[in-house]
């Protein structure tokens, strides 16, 4: 058999892999002073069209948000957002409520609510990108938004599909941690289905995991 040139991917899994290489810049910066956080960014892609930094109009990819800039209605700490699920203690909601998926989240559902169910003719495909897959209060958020985008659509009255996904590359699908120094958490999810590619000869993987 004659040696075959591998293809390059599908634009989708192109700029996933562009994605996930600018969230690994901005939490190398962070490990010059301690830890590396979990930054993360949504990309919303509207009946194909995949979105570039500063697209707004047909599709849309959220400002990348840092550690620690979490804050309004995805927090689960407070009277005035979304309920604390029951599987979720308080005092795992208040050790995440700054996480940078709840800045994400609500940046994502308000332009989806003001401009993507209003443009979408066939899908709408959101993705979740982090560095490292989202702990156990930030999977709770996600399904939550998960429930509230298929709310808003029905409202909407859009029929459109509507797919919710977390994509991160840690070596492992999922980490158990202590947060806090006494709260465990999962980093990721176990059930996550390693998605190889290959693009101008580099070869990686990266987890998928679609929101049911
Ligand atoms: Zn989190």
């Amino acid at each position: 058999m004659s040696h075959t040139h591998a293809q390059n991917p599908d634009p989708r899994t192109q700029a996933i892999v562009r994605e996930l290489g600018i969230l690994h810049e901005c939490a190398a910066k962070d490990h010059q002073v301690g830890e590396p956080g979990l930054y993360s960014r949504m990309m919303v892609i509207v009946d194909g069209n995949i979105p570039s930094e500063g697209d707004g109009e047909n599709c849309y990819l959220t400002p990348v948000a840092a550690p620690r800039s979490g804050q309004g209605w995805y927090t689960l700490t407070t009277a005035d957002g979304a309920a604390r699920p029951a599987e979720i203690s308080l005092d795992e909601a208040k050790l995440s409520q700054q996480d940078s998926e709840v800045t994400t989240l609500l940046d994502a559902y308000e332009w989806i609510t003001d401009q993507g169910l209003g443009v979408a003719a066939q899908s709408i495909q959101v993705i979740l990108i982090s560095n490292i897959g989202p702990c156990t209060g930030c999977k709770a958020r996600l399904q939550i938004f998960h429930s509230d985008l298929l709310a808003a659509a029905q409202q909407a009255g859009s029929k459109v599909p509507i797919t919710v996904e977390s994509v991160y590359d840690t070596p492992e699908a999922s980490r158990d941690r202590t947060r806090g120094n006494k709260i465990p958490t999962t980093y990721g999810y176990p059930a996550a289905v390693s998605t190889p590619y290959a693009i101008s000869g580099r070869q990686g993987a990266y987890w998928v995991y679609r929101l049911q």
